[in-house]
């Protein structure tokens, strides 16, 4: 059977017209995928019975199955997914005031290997398909009220997505296309580690996407041991293909610091920091870190937060602090996974998150 999620409206197209059908019948499916969040083809009714029997027979519409959903007390849901071979994947729905957004997965664990992270511990699995990609999004979509819309998403979740561009990008367009859930490009954020040609990639494409680069260290020394993969690519490298992106998307960059107490908190690195965004059209997201079970990272004081932002913002870069939504859900990228994978192995210390 074939996941249905994974075919492009071409592809559906030609299934109709393979089926003596008239092409409009995929514009009817999409509908009721993307507007009416149906899970059935039996819902699908202004398709004649046999069309939905020979629908039911050829494709499944969701592939994955609901593990565990958790909520949080400030409207936050998160969704453990069970894919069809038994792997597990983290999606999150983040209600804030009118916005409805999304972090989704790309790949099942990282390979990129930031040392605080509890996504990246075991290493990467496999990739995660375009379906795989587009079913959070679904399943996302269908815990919000029939009236209530999805409004941003960001590529957030377990993997690093241009390390999965292959499958993110079809599945970007479904998000974005207005026989998809409608989701303007602008409103998308993919976020990286910094891969140079991926970046170069999107430039050429000429997307629109929001682009956030992880840093989490303001020099290749720090870097080097936090986000293991920049030993081979360097920060330099990272900025001059950001600011290419910058300069043909014409949409200012994000950038992400994690905070991590004593490691890369303080005033020097906040100065170095600044050196390096101060002259760029961005936004500085600092995201003070959350433990993890495990891991020997600490969560920066109060005073060192301050310090920090302070330092940058006196040397003009534009500093957000941001704020953990659903903490206690584990609503960080790979952590309800790991927990629950720890639960089984009867490791009972909670896991906590490595970005908000
Ligand atoms: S922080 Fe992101 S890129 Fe780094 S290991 Fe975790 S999931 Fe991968």
């Amino acid at each position: 059977m074939l996941h249905l999620l994974d075919q492009s409206a071409d592809a559906l197209r030609a299934w109709f017209t393979g089926h003596g059908e008239r092409e409009y019948r995929a514009g009817q499916v999409l509908k009721w995928l993307f507007e009416k969040r149906a899970s059935t083809f039996e819902e699908m009714t202004d398709l004649p019975k046999p069309l939905r029997d020979a629908l039911a027979a050829d494709f499944r519409i969701f592939a994955s199955s609901i593990a565990t959903h958790r909520h949080a007390a400030d409207g936050t849901e998160k969704l453990l997914l069970e894919l069809a071979d038994g792997h597990r994947i983290e999606c999150v729905l983040i209600r804030e005031h009118a916005r409805r957004t999304i972090c989704i997965s790309t790949q099942v664990g990282c390979a990129m290997g930031c040392v605080f992270c509890a996504s990246g511990l075991d290493g990467v699995v496999r990739n995660l398909t375009t379906g795989e990609i587009v079913e959070q999004m679904l399943q996302l979509a269908r815990l919000l009220d029939a009236d209530d819309r999805l409004s941003n998403v960001v590529v957030m979740g377990m993997g690093e997505p241009l390390a999965n561009l292959a499958a993110l990008l079809p599945a970007l367009e479904i998000a974005a296309s207005p026989t998809g859930l409608g989701i303007s490009p602008r409103r998308i954020t993919i976020s990286t580690v910094g891969l140079p040609p991926a970046i170069d990639r999107l430039t050429a494409d000429k997307h629109q996407y929001h682009l956030a680069v992880s840093l989490h260290a303001p020099n290749d020394a720090l870097r080097n041991q936090l986000v293991p993969v920049n030993k081979n690519i360097g920060i330099q490298e990272i900025l001059a293909a950001a600011d290419r992106y910058f300069e043909a998307s014409g949409r200012r960059l994000t950038f992400e610091y994690v905070l991590l107490g004593g490691l890369n908190d303080q005033p020097s690195h906040a100065r170095q920091l600044a050196a390096l965004l101060k002259e760029r059209a961005a936004l500085l997201n600092v995201i003070p870190y959350n433990p993890v079970a495990g891991l020997p990272y600490q969560t920066p004081s109060e005073a060192a937060r301050e310090r920090f932002t302070e330092i940058l913002t006196r040397a003009g870069v534009n500093v957000q602090v941001r704020l953990r939504k659903g903490d206690k859900i584990d609503a960080a990228c790979g952590q309800l996974r790991r927990s629950l994978v720890q639960q089984a192995a009867g490791v009972s210390q909670p896991v906590t998150p490595h970005r908000a």
